[in-house]
């Protein structure tokens, strides 16, 4: 080949490269910066930010919104959050249903839906996420930022060769630095993600939260699914709220685990040992996340439906059954719905006096017939006012 030719080669080479990055780096311009619309429910009192509770925060990346709903009557806390690991839709779906639709009558809510914001702002290129998805309402689609289970690292990095877990010591992988439920209860001084779970404990602290649930997704190849997690001091709770949701509620079974002592860094262990409130994560299944899924796209994020991850469960290789029906969103955002009101329907139980009170919300058979996004409102007709942006 003569020089020239090669020349011409490495310039076309050079065009094409830069063509891409420019196309690449618009996509993922326009996903960091697209802002999805909350409308504030109709007991929505006040909405904070996070960096009202910890001032470094404020107007950075990770300060979400804060929804109060206050019913003026007193009574117990509840803090719900989503968004702990934004490639988990039906979290922040589900926060989204109690902050635009729940009616207090007693004690109050507070609800996170982008817990961890700056992870919501970036997904996984490498392995073929889709960037955004859309939830059909009665009327018209509503899209949302398709997120990543870390923090992004345009907002953290580099990650240490080892992450060391404050304050326990215990040491974790290293990308998990960024990892919003690996970095409970959080660090002042600490790494970015640090700082987030620190700003949240002080809302705990704060607003004297008694009853805290973090909403989650989970892989079928992975053990820990269909079940509510529970801290020691919620077991009671999360033991009578299994039961009595499979018995009455849910299509396929929902259990209850304890949270492991050892194991540091997660809101079922860390939120109980360092506050007073008594800490509860939920799973729903999400086919999605599993590895040996095939055609990774929006469908399969929303109907989680996937002939290789049925056929890995023909094999008996996971941990919850799938048929041709997948798990749709109905039925993963139904299930953390449901299974927030019955917790504090069973918290009522065992704390009289100090009762939190939800009317409004629907339930896991109401979602499931009429669809997640017949219960959000269209923000064009809204009192802008009322209109959030997350
Ligand atoms: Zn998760």
């Amino acid at each position: 080949m003569s020089s020239k030719n090669l020349i011409l080669i490495k310039i076309i080479t050079a065009v094409l490269v830069i063509i891409a990055l420019v196309i690449s780096g618009k996509a993922f311009m326009e996903h960091r910066n697209y802002k999805e619309a909350v409308i504030a429910g109709p007991s929505v009192t006040e909405v904070k930010t996070l960096g009202d509770y910890y001032d470094p925060l404020k107007d950075t990346v990770a300060d979400c919104n804060i929804y109060i709903l206050d019913s003026g009557k007193p009574g117990a806390t509840l803090f719900t959050i989503g968004g702990s690991h934004p490639e988990e839709p039906a979290a922040n779906l589900s926060a989204e249903i109690f902050a635009e639709n729940a009616v207090l009558e007693k004690g109050k809510l507070i609800i996170a839906i982008r817990a961890n914001r700056s992870a919501s702002t970036v997904t996984r290129p490498g392995d073929a996420y889709p960037q955004f998805y859309t939830i059909e309402t009665d009327w018209g689609e509503k899209k949302y930022r398709m997120g990543d289970r870390w923090t992004n690292p345009l907002d953290s990095w580099p990650d240490p060769e080892v992450y060391v877990h404050y304050p326990s010591e215990q040491m974790l992988a290293y990308m998990d630095i960024r990892n919003f439920n690996r970095t409970w209860p959080g660090k002042k001084d600490g790494s970015f993600t640090e700082q987030v779970n620190y700003a949240f404990m002080q809302i705990i602290d704060k607003e004297n939260v008694d009853l805290f649930i973090d909403y989650h997704e989970a892989e079928l190849e992975y053990p820990v699914i269909s079940t509510i997690v529970a801290h020691e001091s919620g077991r009671d709770i999360a033991a009578m709220s299994s039961m009595t949701l499979t018995d009455m509620e849910f299509e396929k079974p929902i259990s209850m685990e304890y949270s492991p002592k050892s194991l540091h860094g997660l809101s079922h262990r860390e939120v109980g040992d360092h506050s007073d409130a008594v800490s509860l994560l939920f799973e729903t299944p999400e086919p999605f996340l599993d590895r040996v899924r095939g055609v990774t796209d929006e469908k399969l994020l929303l109907e989680g439906k996937d002939p290789f991850v049925q056929r890995a469960g023909e094999f008996g290789l996971l941990y919850e059954t799938i048929d041709e029906d997948g798990w749709p969103i109905e039925v993963r955002v139904g299930r953390h719905c449901s299974s927030t009101l019955m917790v504090a329907q069973i918290w009522n139980q065992m704390n009289p006096g100090k009762e939190v009170i939800i009317k409004n919300v629907p339930k896991y058979s109401e979602i499931v017939e009429n669809g997640v996004g017949h219960y959000f409102d269209n923000p064009e007709n809204a009192n802008s006012d009322r209109v959030y942006y997350e």
